[in-house]
């Protein structure tokens, strides 16, 4: 087989993917835009200079370069992966129906939006979506479904995350608009749990504790299919990998997502803290971490090393090789 490096083909050599890796971190750390996000306190005293890149090839190479180890909170990233454990619960279609899949073209904390869409959450990576999508987790308390989210992100991760307390509690004593957007859910019939013990389960969440690599494997095992490459084990279906990329595609840096999809050409998901995810399907996952985010509360350096990577490992799901030569079977133009 003839390799080649676009998103039909196949990744590099080990050494290469380790090479373009520190390029893309050279690459983005140059850039000192953006400003670390203050709305939630705690987040205010992170280091702006912390910055990570880590890739994980679905077989289970991990590549990373600058602060791939440091800890910080996975804040919206962790929707991709609550809403995945939810397809794999409830199915296809009853999460399609009860939280949509279509961009709001708003920030991901709007509230109009809501109230433009009749009460419907439109799709679960902005706030009402997940704070939705959250609410339609099994189990027969909050404290059941908040386990089933740390089970699940850990199998994501293929280790055990812990909650960052000082986080959660920050984020609890300042989350007025996250409980208002429940409690209009709750208007609208869209939410049939206590909404304000749904805010608080989407809150830990939020408040888990991962690092750019972790980020790193939880995407390759969307990117494998929903097998985890460094445990082996299965977290979720192909299906439910696939549904989630598309959602990712769409909706997983906000109103930004078409710029991001137009740049990078990869689904991939935010978070607040500064960790980006990005998912070549087939190929790999890459993690970043740089504190300092853009107006919509995306990484910039994030953003600068994925669209790096992409670009060098060919990873652009919408690019593809000319056929220069006939296929077999096919006829000479
Ligand atoms: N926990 C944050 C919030 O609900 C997550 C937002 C984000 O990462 N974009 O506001």
């Amino acid at each position: 087989m003839v390799e080649q490096h676009t998103c039909t083909g196949v990744l590099p050599g080990w050494e290469q993917v380790d090479r373009l890796v520190a390029d893309a971190y050279e690459y983005a750390r140059g850039s000192a835009d953006g400003a670390v996000a203050d709305y939630i306190p705690a987040l205010a005293q992170v280091d702006p200079e912390l910055f990570g890149v880590a890739v994980a090839e679905v077989d289970g190479g991990l590549h990373g370069v600058g602060d791939v180890g440091v800890e910080f909170s996975i804040q919206s990233i962790s929707k991709a992966f609550v809403y995945a454990l939810v397809c794999q619960a409830l199915g296809h279609d009853a999460v399609a129906e009860r939280i949509g899949v279509n961009n709001t073209g708003l920030a991901f904390d709007s509230v109009i939006a809501i109230e433009l869409n009749d009460g419907h959450p439109m799709n679960p990576m902005v706030n009402a979506g997940a704070i939705a999508t959250t609410a339609l987790l099994p189990g027969g308390s909050a404290g059941e479904q908040w386990e089933a989210i740390r089970a699940g992100l850990s199998a994501f991760a293929g280790r055990p995350l812990e909650l960052d307390s000082a986080v959660y509690r920050s984020e609890a004593a300042t989350n007025q608009r996250n409980r208002a957007i429940a409690r209009l859910l709750e208007s609208y019939g869209r939410i049939e749990a206590d909404p304000l013990e749904v805010v608080d389960v989407y809150t830990r969440q939020c408040a888990l504790r991962v690092t750019a690599t972790d980020l790193a494997v939880m995407g390759s095992t969307l990117a494998d299919g929903g097998v985890n490459p460094i445990s082996g084990k299965r977290v979720v279906s192909a299906t439910v990998c696939r549904d989630t990329l598309a959602v990712l595609a769409a909706n997983g840096l906000y109103q930004r997502s078409g710029e991001w999809l137009f740049d990078i050409g990869l689904p991939g998901k935010s978070g607040v803290a500064g960790g980006i995810v990005a998912v070549s399907p087939g190929k790999a996952g890459i993690g970043t971490f740089s504190p300092r985010l853009d107006p919509a509360g995306n990484s910039v350096r994030g953003k600068l090393a994925t669209a790096h990577l992409s670009r060098a490992l060919g990873l652009n799901i919408f690019a593809s090789d000319a056929v220069t030569e006939p296929r077999s079977g096919g006829r000479a133009p």
